[in-house]
């Protein structure tokens, strides 16, 4: 018994996990960047880390919809993050928050690893489904992981009411078409379904007429 207490006085403080998901526009990255600064105000070293394929704003900062700035390291993967970051001073980071974690595959390895055996404490902000409700990424596979978990929600652009689901514009059909409120509009149950519904009909317009897909979504729009 003696041996084991004092293998656990050896052991780090136990790290956390935060995930916050919800669709676009429900205000993710100023919950993950309110929470990053609560604990920047009580001394803790805080570093973001965001997904470089998201290029939409600066590199070097994380910027909310609303136009709040925050300096982070913007890079491809996770695993990368201890080196480039430096291992010393890695070791003395307390918080790191991770912005549009849907785009790191290595996620949940990096949040075993870093919450675990590092002792962080993680604030993970991500989509949980893709334009299609599809599973996006590794979001979902850091819930088990999760001390808490947060599903935020925006307003329907169609009717103001609460909503859970991103409806894509256009008729991109790949997963990762990154974009903002010119491609992507946060709805709820009943204008997804609506939607979904109308960009369906655009479709096989396009695939009868090939007409070109700005007059489409006009048609799409027209429909919901
Ligand atoms: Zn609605």
């Amino acid at each position: 018994m003696a041996s084991s207490f004092a293998t656990d006085r050896n052991l780090k403080r136990p790290g956390e996990v935060h995930v916050i998901v919800g669709p676009m526009f429900a205000g993710k990255t100023t919950a993950l960047l309110r929470r990053v600064k609560s604990e920047l105000n009580l001394d803790r070293n805080v570093v973001i880390i965001k997904s470089s394929k998201d290029a939409r704003y600066a590199i070097d900062s994380v910027v909310t919809h609303d136009g709040t700035k925050f300096p982070c390291w913007a890079l491809p993967d996770l695993s990368s993050f201890k080196q480039k970051f430096g291992a010393n001073a890695y070791d003395r980071l307390d918080v790191i928050g991770i912005d549009e974690a849907q785009f790191f595959d290595d996620l949940h390895e990096f949040c075993c690893e870093a919450a675990d055996l590092d002792g962080k404490i993680l604030v993970v902000a991500g989509l949980d489904g893709d334009y299609m409700r599809r599973t996006f990424g590794s979001v979902l596979d850091v819930i088990p992981l999760a001390d808490t978990v947060t599903k935020l929600t925006a307003r329907c652009e169609l009717c103001g009411k609460r909503a859970f689901f991103t409806l894509r514009k256009t008729n991109e059909m790949q997963t990762e078409l990154i974009g903002g409120a010119d491609v992507y509009m946060p709805v709820c149950r009943q204008h997804y379904v609506n939607g979904q519904a109308a960009m369906e009909v655009a479709r096989n317009v396009v695939e009868a007429q090939k007409i070109p897909n700005d007059l489409t979504v006009e048609a799409a729009a027209a429909l919901v």
